[in-house]
Formats: structure tokens, C-alpha cells, sequence
């Protein structure tokens, strides 16, 4: 897959309401956070999921945009779900294009979206889908990839849970590790709003993008997010984000000076020959797992018995407990040597 990077800063900054409801709240709201951002967002066709919510001002919506990048010269952007949003925006001159995690879903959608984008390689944010498919995400690039775009960025909104959790989606940072692993090329931007749904959290999340070594941040911001027609409670101020953005902490990813490149080294040999020996004791283990199952079989005993498996989960989380490791951790980490 070939990514051209046209992100040339960290972190770079996409910013501006959820969704545009009118010339002033647009024009407003740019005017506030043009020094500061990058990128200006607003949503002209909103995928709610109730009918009966603010779906968007459509494409008059586009006009307004066209202002911001003209009068501020800010680059603008906008989600595009369909053909017809791309034509309409290719149209009125919008600089960059988001596709929405409800459109990443559907191959077929980003298809559609990749023919009608033929020959026009401007940039394209994908968020990911709903679910944590990695290889669906990945596919969106591909698919699109071949119709000629390259200027491509991943946006982490997080994902659907069944468990409830403080943030609206939870954000699964291990799969974004993954998603890195399997393209160090796509550049990742992490959209704290979507992942909290709601204020409080967004400054946290956007440092833990910064350590985690991303590249940018899309924060949804409203000159004044208490009259927001969507998203209002994940909506903030201005102010509130010249101050996250002030904040933040860019840390270096590797240490620059010799004794600290020495000691971060001597501390990985240690982890080195601790992991080595939880490697020669998964041996040991799985030694006398096997001599089990060829026991059991010759004895004719079932292979798994229930109260023993609940009795190992039981006692290694106790044990975990004891000496201050994650229970859960502990838990996972048997069901998978369980598993294979
Ligand atoms: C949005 O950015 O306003 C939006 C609808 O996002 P998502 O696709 O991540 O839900
Ligand atoms: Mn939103």
C-alpha cells in the first residue's frame, strides 16, 4: 500500500464543531481556534442514529466552509458518506474529506467512495469502524489506495463495547499498536471526543495519543458547545482547547543523551531475561500438559474438567492479588495459554 505523508507536524491539530448549524456558529467558532488548528471540521451530513435528531444542514453547509477557507485561509474538512456528498465537496473546493466510522464499516460504501474520488488525491481521514475489525480498517486504505489516493490518515475514535465503561467508545489502545505494526506508514490521529462523549476526559486521552506516540488529534469544538445541535456534551470551548492543546506534554520517543540511552538499555536486558524465563517455564508447562492429555486419553478420562479450570482461574487471581498484579491481566493471560 503506498501512503504519501502529508502530515508534517505533531500533533496535528483538526478542530471545530460537530456538525455545522449555522453561518455564525461556523464563522464564530473558526475565528476563535484559527491560530491554533490546522485543519477546520464541521459535519454538513450527520449520521445520527435516531431519524429524529439534527441530521445536518446539508449542502448550503458547504458554503460556509468555503468562507472559513477563504476569510481565515484554514484548510477545511467534512465527512463524506456517499458519492454524492464527495461530488458536492470535490465541487465547492473542500480541501480534506473524513470518512466516518458508520461508512468504514460497509466495503461497498468505500468503494463507491473511492470511484467517485478517482483521480483526485486529496486527503482522506478514515475512522475506524464501529467494531474492532483492524482488517477492515486496513481494507478501507487498500480499497481506496487503488483508485490512486494516497494521502491517507487513520482516525481512532474508538470502538463499540457491550461492557459499559466511563467513555462513550472504548478505545482499545492495543489495536492501535496493531494497526501501527501492520503499516508504520499510515500516519494515526486520535479524535479524544468521540472516545469520552463527554468533556472531562478529553485532555487525558489526548496526552495518552501524544505518549503513545500519534500523530495528530481531531477534538470537536463549539464556540458555544451548551447550544450544540449534536455531540453536545463532548463539544469544547475554544478556550478549553487552546488550554489542552498548551497542556500537553510531547515526550521524546527515545532518550537523546548517553547515560539515559545506557540506562534504558540496561533496564531491557532485565526485561529481556525475565521474559526468557517466562518463555522456558511456558515450556515446562506445556511439557506437562501434554503427558496429561496423553495420561487422561490412556486412562480414558475426559480431556477438560470444569472444576479444575475454574479452580486454576480461581487461585492464580488470588495469587495475582497477593502481589499486586492485575487480576484481569492474570486472567487473560491464562485463558489464552489455556486456550492453545
Ligand atoms: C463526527 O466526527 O462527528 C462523527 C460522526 O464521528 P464518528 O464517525 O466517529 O462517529
Ligand atoms: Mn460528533
Amino acid at each position: 500500500m503506498f501512503i504519501k505523508k502529508f502530515i508534517d507536524k505533531k500533533p496535528f491539530l483538526i478542530s471545530g464543531p460537530c456538525s455545522a448549524e449555522s453561518e455564525v456558529q461556523i464563522l464564530e467558532t473558526a475565528k476563535a481556534i484559527s491560530p491554533i488548528t490546522d485543519v477546520f471540521r464541521a459535519g454538513i451530513w450527520k449520521p445520527r442514529t435516531r431519524p429524529d435528531s439534527f441530521q445536518g444542514v446539508g449542502e448550503k453547509g458547504l458554503k460556509w466552509l468555503i468562507r472559513v477557507q477563504k476569510e481565515l485561509k484554514l484548510k477545511v474538512c467534512t465527512e463524506v458518506a456517499t458519492p454524492y456528498h464527495v461530488e458536492a465537496c470535490l465541487n465547492a473546493g473542500i480541501d480534506m474529506l473524513w470518512i466516518g466510522a458508520r461508512t468504514t464499516v460497509n466495503p461497498f460504501y468505500i468503494e463507491e467512495i473511492g470511484q467517485a474520488l478517482k483521480g483526485v488525491d486529496i486527503p482522506i481521514f478514515i475512522k475506524n469502524p464501529t467494531h474492532p475489525d483492524l482488517n477492515l480498517w486496513l481494507g478501507s486504505f487498500e480499497r481506496l489506495n487503488k483508485f490512486g489516493i494516497t494521502n491517507m490518515a487513520a482516525i481512532h475514535r474508538g470502538f463499540f463495547s457491550y461492557t459499559k465503561s466511563t467513555y462513550r467508545n472504548d478505545p482499545q489502545w492495543e489495536k492501535i499498536i496493531q494497526l501501527r505494526k501492520e503499516n508504520q506508514n499510515i500516519p494515526i490521529l486520535c479524535d479524544p471526543s468521540h472516545i469520552a462523549g463527554n468533556t472531562a476526559y478529553i485532555e487525558d486521552i489526548c496526552q495518552l495519543a501524544m505518549d503513545l506516540d500519534l500523530n495528530g488529534l481531531m477534538i470537536e469544538t463549539h464556540f458555544s458547545p451548551k447550544n450544540a445541535l449534536s455531540d453536545k456534551q463532548q463539544q469544547i470551548s475554544p478556550e478549553n482547547l487552546y488550554c489542552i492543546i498548551k497542556n500537553l506534554i510531547l515526550r521524546k520517543s527515545n532518550p537523546t543523551n548517553k547515560e539515559n540511552i545506557k540506562k534504558l538499555e540496561s533496564y531491557r536486558k532485565v526485561i529481556d531475561a525475565h521474559d526468557e524465563k517466562i518463555l522456558e517455564m511456558l515450556k515446562l508447562r506445556k511439557d506437562v500438559v501434554e503427558e496429561i492429555a496423553r495420561f487422561k486419553e490412556k486412562n480414558q478420562i475426559t480431556i477438560f474438567q470444569l472444576s479444575r479450570w475454574f479452580e486454576i482461574l480461581k487461585t492464580r487471581r488470588y495469587n495475582a492479588k497477593q502481589i499486586n498484579l492485575d487480576e484481569e491481566m492474570i486472567s487473560e493471560i491464562f485463558e489464552t495459554i489455556h486456550k492453545n
